[in-house]
């Protein structure tokens, strides 16, 4: 079953003699459970890319089906809520909220729609992720790989259809990728969560069941890695 439908998807920045044609006619699809990495050149529109597969942002024309509702169909309100329900983003800042807590940021796409935590399920996560003993921390109380660690309990904590990471290790040191990447491939296998990853690693490229490369707004290349 496809969870994602990308069809003929472009995006074009900026007016008259600044346009910048960021994404031209992008089409594929990715099944539940997939793992795909997206590679690709600096400025190429990988980020780009996965902005629109996550609905933050909007395509100058073509559509993204999420488990088969058009998202930008939807209106704002609308699409809001879908996406804390349905998508789970990470970034290679972590973008966690600096005045919450741990506890408070994983939980924050539960309590911006009104729905109650359920304990059982959250300390599943947070025990899974090793952050038992930071609960209550703030942020800056935590080291880059813990911080990401908390960004991956905010992504899954409403059990969404995909989980989408642009450059998830791109600011961590090499055991912290690992451990961080060992992460998200462990749910991605176990709970068959689907995992799109944006890296300019190759070795987390070479993990992925298919490797999709953007170039100058091109899909240029598809790769099955595992079939
Ligand atoms: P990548 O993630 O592959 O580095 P991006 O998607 O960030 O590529 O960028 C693709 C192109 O779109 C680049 O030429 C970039 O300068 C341009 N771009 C990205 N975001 C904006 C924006 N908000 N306004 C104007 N141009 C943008
Ligand atoms: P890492 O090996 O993940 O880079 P660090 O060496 O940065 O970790 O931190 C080691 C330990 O100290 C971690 O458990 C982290 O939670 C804690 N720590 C790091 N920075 C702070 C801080 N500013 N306040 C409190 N604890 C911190």
């Amino acid at each position: 079953m496809d969870i994602l439908k990308v069809e003929n998807l472009s995006k074009v920045y900026g007016k008259g003699e600044n346009q910048v044609h960021a994404l031209k006619d992008i089409s594929f699809n990715v099944k539940k459970g997939e793992f795909v990495a997206i590679i690709g050149p600096s400025g190429s529109g990988k980020s780009t890319l996965l902005h629109l597969l996550g609905g933050v942002d909007s395509p100058s024309t073509g559509k993204v089906y999420v488990d088969q509702t058009d998202m930008y169909a939807l209106g704002e309100t609308q699409l809001a809520v879908f996406r804390r329900r349905q998508i789970g983003l990470i970034y290679q800042f972590y973008n966690l909220i600096p005045v919450l807590t741990v506890e408070e940021n994983i939980t924050l796409p539960l309590l911006l729609d009104g729905h109650k935590v359920n304990r059982q399920e959250l300390m599943d996560i947070v025990h899974t992720l090793g952050l038992e003993e930071r609960l209550s921390h703030l942020p800056n109380q935590l080291s880059g790989g813990q911080q990401q660690r908390v960004s991956i309990g905010r992504a899954l904590i409403n059990h969404p259809a995909i989980i989408l990471a642009d450059e998830p290790t791109g600011n961590l040191d090499s055991k912290n990728s690992k451990e961080i990447m060992d992460m998200l491939v462990m749910f991605n296998k176990r709970f068959n969560q689907t995992l799109i990853v944006i890296t300019h690693d190759e070795r987390i490229a070479l993990q992925a069941d298919r490797i999709i490369t953007i170039e100058d707004g091109s899909l240029a290349k598809v790769e099955v890695i595992r079939p």
